[in-house]
Parts: C-alpha cells; structure tokens; sequence
C-alpha cells in the first residue's frame, strides 16, 4: 500500500455520494410522487440523464429538478443509505485505504452532506464537494477529476468514471440502471462487492 504515481495515490478511495453511498434517485421519485401523483420508477432510467425527474419538477412549475429540490431539500435529506455503505466505507478504511467522499454539489445543498455524514456516521477521511453552476437551468458539472488525487473512484455516473479512465485512474461502476449501458470499468452490485474488490487490490498492494 505505498505504490503512488503521477496519476493518482493507490491508498486513497474517492467514493460519490448520491446513488452510492446513499439512495438520492430513489429519495427524489418518492418526493416528486407525493407532489404530482406520478409513479416513478428508478429502474426505468436506463441512460445517465435520461430524467423523469425534469418533466414531474416542470408540471409542479419548476424550471428542473434541481430547482424544485431546493425549495425541499428534506428529500435529500432524507435519503436513505445504500445498503452496506456503512460498514463497507469503515472495512475500506480497516483494510489500510484513505476514504474520500467526492461529491458534486451547487452551494446550497453543501450542508446536506455532513448532514448525511452526521447521520449516517460515515466513516470517511476526507471531504471534496466539487462545485456545480447552474446555468440556464442545466446542471453543468466540473470534472471531479480534477478535483482528487485519489487513484480510485466508486461512482454510479458513466461520464466521471470516463474521465477517471482517461487520466489513467482505476473506476470501479456502483451498478445502478442508468449505468448498465458502455462503462468499462470493474462493476460492483453491492457494497459488499465493493469491499471485495479493494480486499484484493490491498494484498497486491
Ligand atoms: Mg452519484
């Protein structure tokens, strides 16, 4: 566990926090049901993107989701955990790794990661939000790449694992349905199967 290279540091794990370590989607079709009557089913969204969310938050007169989870973040904040995440952040840090939760967030919804934090009493080393702006309504996101020097990355959105790839870092795809399409990357069904993975990647050290 004291390789290090130029393209990142093989003891540090980045973790992402929404649809990994916490249910975010799940949360936000049960709080979009409960304002429009629409049943939403998270299993249906089989591209990264593809959002019901958008069309529910627009009929309750919101520009996007985003927009509509501001002015009720107790959805985010009330998300539950994925199963295992606990216990699976705390074994990656028993097995000799570095935790970082690595999350994009807009400014206003920073608090609710320590909130989750605080509550889920997760077991992390470090704590990187990556900005995000919302421009005309669209949630552009500044590549967590460059944002941590971790070598790996846990993460459910095919595009930051892309980017992990192209810098020459290890991915490691949180399986979820808008990401079974062309990720090339180890995929994990669990947390446990995450713990799995990096149980071998520390005794090849
Ligand atoms: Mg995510």
């Amino acid at each position: 566990m004291t390789r290090t290279r130029t393209n990142g540091d093989h003891r540090w794990v980045a973790v992402d926090l929404d649809d990994v370590v916490i249910q975010f989607n799940a949360a936000l079709a049960r709080g979009l049901e409960e304002l429009t009557g629409d049943k939403i089913d998270i299993e249906q969204i089989t591209t990264w993107g593809q959002t019901p969310f958008r069309d529910a938050a627009k009929s309750a007169g919101y520009a996007s989701h985003w927009d509509w989870l501001k002015d009720h973040a107790y959805v985010w904040v009330e998300a539950e955990l994925m199963p295992g995440a606990d216990e699976g952040l705390a074994r990656l840090r028993k097995l000799g790794f570095k935790v970082e939760l690595l999350t994009s967030k807009p400014s206003w919804a920073r608090w609710i990661v320590f909130h989750q934090i605080a509550r889920h009493g997760l077991d992390v080393d470090r704590v990187t939000i990556v900005p995000t702006s919302l421009a005309q309504g669209a949630h552009k996101k500044v590549r967590k790449v460059d944002w941590s020097s971790a070598y790996y990355l846990v993460d459910d959105g095919p595009h930051n694992l892309e980017e992990w790839a192209l810098a020459g870092r290890a991915g490691i795809v949180f399986d979820r349905p808008w990401n079974r399409g062309d990720v090339d990357t180890w995929r994990a069904y669990s947390w446990p199967e995450v713990v799995q993975f990096f149980a071998l990647m520390s005794r090849v050290g």
